[in-house]
This record gives structure tokens, C-alpha cells and sequence, in this order.
């Protein structure tokens, strides 16, 4: 399988990337652990590259200053909100989505290990198949959702 670059997924996460190439990007990503990897790395490095608008709270009230100048600055400012929506929080959620998927798997495993520890020897067997009958329900469901996000495409 070809890979993308670190330099490929920056691209990617500020949105240098013509719209085809984009979507060749996505496409990649629901099928790639390692580039997801790569990219959430990108997305890391370009928040640190970022220190004027990772403060949510400065970035708020400079927008809301513009608003209430004319008519035109408040486009501006708008603008300005679209394409930060557009790269750094669009991205970021996608990150903060994705960390919440792997501690869940993370949670289910401790599951598991809780259940081995603590189960009597009479339930023995039945407690993890059940832990282990729900990650794998769960990884069927992601496999059924990225393949629906496959096919919409
Ligand atoms: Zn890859």
C-alpha cells in the first residue's frame, strides 16, 4: 500500500490540497491506521503552529470586535471564522473523535481484565466471552460505518 508523508497530511490539514487529491486523501485515511497516525500527528504540529488561534477565547472576542465595526470587517471577521472552522476545530474534532474511539477500546479492555480478575470460578468463561462479544460487536460496527463512508463516496 502507498503511504502518505507527515509533509502530505499538512498539506492536507491546511487545505493546500486541490479537492480530487483531497478526497484521495480520505478515502485513504478510513482504511489506514498508520497514516491516520501521520495525520493526527500533522494535526498536532499545526496546532502548535498555530498559537494566535488555539486560544479559543482571544479568538471569540477579536471576532466580536469586528462584528461590531462596519459592515464590511464583519465579512471579514466571517471569513476569517469559516476558514478557521474549516481547518483548525474541523480537524481537531476529528482528532478528539478519534481519541475517544481508541479509549473506549482501551476502557472495553480493562473490561476484560476487571471481569478475569474478579469473576468467580463458576462464571468463568462466561464474563469475558461477553466483554469480547462486545469489541467485537463494536469493531463490526465501525467496519460497517467506514465501508458506508466508502460507498457514499
Ligand atoms: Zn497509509
Amino acid at each position: 500500500m502507498m503511504h502518505y508523508s507527515e509533509q502530505e497530511w499538512m498539506k492536507y490539514v491546511k487545505n493546500e490540497l486541490a479537492k480530487d487529491v483531497r478526497e484521495e486523501f480520505e478515502h485513504h485515511l478510513y482504511s489506514c491506521d498508520q497514516c491516520l497516525d501521520t495525520y493526527l500527528l500533522a494535526v498536532e504540529a499545526e496546532e502548535a503552529l498555530l498559537p494566535k488561534i488555539s486560544n479559543e477565547v482571544d479568538f471569540t472576542d477579536l471576532v466580536m470586535t469586528q462584528i461590531t465595526k462596519t459592515k464590511v470587517e464583519k465579512h471579514k471577521a466571517e471569513e476569517k471564522k469559516k476558514r478557521f472552522y474549516h481547518s483548525s476545530i474541523f480537524h481537531y474534532s476529528i482528532a478528539a473523535a478519534m481519541t475517544i474511539l481508541l479509549m473506549t477500546t482501551g476502557v472495553f479492555q480493562s473490561i476484560t481484565q476487571y471481569a478475569e480478575n474478579v469473576q468467580s470460578p463458576s462464571f468463568q468463561g462466561k464474563n469475558p466471552s461477553m466483554t469480547e462479544g462486545l469489541v467485537n460487536k463494536t469493531f463490526a460496527w465501525m467496519d460497517t460505518f467506514s465501508m458506508n463512508m466508502k460507498e457514499d463516496k
